[in-house]
Parts: C-alpha cells; sequence; structure tokens
C-alpha cells in the first residue's frame, strides 16, 4: 500500500499549522483528563457513599428508638395498671370486706401474683431502658461522625473546585488559543483533521526523522520517496495511524 494522498492541499505554512492545533488539542485532552482524575474527585466519591451510608443508618437508628420508646411507655402503662389492681385489692383487704378464710387467700394470692407481674414488667422497663441508652449511645456516635464527615466533605470540595477552576481556566485559554489558530486552517483541512482527531484523539503529527510522531513507526523506503515527490501543497497521511503527516526541515526527506 502506498501512501494516502486526499483531494485537500494546503501550503506548508497552513499544514504546520495543524501542528499547533494537535499540540493544543492534546493539552485540553490532558486538561481533561486531569479534571476527571483529580484525587479530590474520588476522595469526594468515597466521603459521599459513607455519608450516605451514614444517613441510612441513623434514620433506622431513629426509628428503632421510635418503637423502643413506645414499647416502654406500653410497658410503664402496664406496671401502672398492675399497681392500681394491688392498690385495690389492699384497700379491701385493708377495710376488711373480705372475711371469708378462702377468699381472703385467694385475694392474698392475686396480690403476689400482681406483685411478681409488676417485678416482671419493671424489668421489661429497664431492659428497654437500657436498649434505649445503648442506642441513643450510637446515635449520637453517628451524628458525630456524619458531621465530622460533613465538615470533611465540605473541605475536599472546596479543594476540588480550586483545581478544577484552575484547570478550566488553562482550559479556556487553550480553547482561545485553539479557536484562533483554527481560525486561520482553510475549512476543507480543518474538517479533514477535526474528523481524523474524532477518531484518534490527535489529527496531524509531525514526520521527523522518517517517523511519524503520531504513531512512532518509521515510513519505509518507497512512502518516504512518495512524500518528497509530492508538491509541498499536498497532504499527506500516515498510513499506520491515518494522521496528517506534516512535513517540515526536520522530516528527513
Ligand atoms: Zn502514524
Amino acid at each position: 500500500m502506498g501512501l494516502t494522498l486526499g483531494p485537500v492541499k494546503a501550503s506548508p505554512q497552513t499544514q504546520l499549522r495543524l501542528l499547533e492545533l494537535a499540540d493544543l488539542d492534546a493539552e485540553l485532552a490532558r486538561l481533561d483528563h486531569r479534571k476527571r482524575g483529580l484525587p479530590e474527585v474520588a476522595e469526594l466519591a468515597r466521603l459521599e457513599a459513607r455519608f450516605s451510608e451514614l444517613k441510612d443508618n441513623l434514620v433506622a437508628t431513629n426509628t428503632e428508638l421510635g418503637d423502643l420508646a413506645r414499647e416502654q411507655s406500653r410497658a410503664e402503662r402496664d406496671v401502672e395498671q398492675v399497681r392500681t389492681r394491688i392498690e385495690k385489692d389492699r384497700a379491701r383487704l385493708d377495710a376488711g370486706q373480705v372475711s371469708a378464710a378462702r377468699e381472703l387467700a385467694s385475694l392474698q394470692s392475686e396480690i403476689e401474683n400482681l406483685h411478681r407481674r409488676q417485678g416482671d414488667l419493671e424489668e421489661v422497663v429497664l431492659d428497654l431502658m437500657e436498649r434505649r441508652e445503648v442506642l441513643e449511645g450510637r446515635q449520637a456516635e453517628l451524628a458525630t461522625e456524619r458531621d465530622s464527615l460533613g465538615g470533611e466533605m465540605a473541605t475536599v470540595t472546596a479543594r476540588r473546585d480550586a483545581a478544577v477552576k484552575e484547570i478550566d481556566e488553562q482550559a479556556a485559554k487553550a480553547s482561545d488559543q485553539r479557536a484562533n489558530v483554527a481560525a486561520e486552517v482553510p475549512a476543507d483541512l480543518l474538517a479533514l483533521y477535526d474528523q481524523i482527531r474524532k477518531s484518534k484523539g490527535v489529527g496531524a503529527a509531525m514526520l521527523r526523522a522518517g517517523r511519524c510522531e503520531g504513531c512512532h513507526l518509521s515510513l519505509n523506503a518507497a512512502d518516504l520517496n512518495v512524500i518528497r515527490a509530492s508538491a509541498p501543497d499536498e497532504v499527506v497521511r500516515c498510513e499506520e495511524c491515518r494522521r496528517i503527516l506534516v512535513r517540515t526541515p526536520e522530516s528527513g526527506l
């Protein structure tokens, strides 16, 4: 296969502009890559994941605390009922309303049972209080971690924003320069360059010492002879990487 000579023609000066464009496009790609790869971006993603995990844990803890509080109120009401019942029974006893021995024994046994029941219920209340205390401690820990994480996120966000701002400023400068250079390249050559750039990342490369600076492959003697023989306004493309090969005094022709 020989070297591709397309229908697009451009003066050597104009072709040299393509190398400037290629440098600026490489710079823009490098800046974009740096922006995406900022360590702050990954760190923020990690912090945000932990933050949302904490938020979920807090919601679950609060729900559980609410459940325990309701359970405790219920148990306390039960204790209260039993206590009232005991008081009533005692009042009956104290008032001497019960005189029959069997009834008396049954009332006393009921009071004993009620005391046991009261004791059991009070243990339930104590147990619930302990569980609430543990959970409240956990809740406080989670809230503290969430707050400190929030502070850390704000710091990292500020750092990321500063880095992004700096990169954006450099990119804006490079974009301006690129627009200026592109304005001096004829539409057909620019369209060809951009088409190659979209698939290759870089649209043009220098031919240096018989080598394509795009794919770093050396051209064979036959191809170099074709280039030597072609008019300066021919737009030559690398057979390997398809980039526009720009000739310079360093091309080794
Ligand atoms: Zn190449």
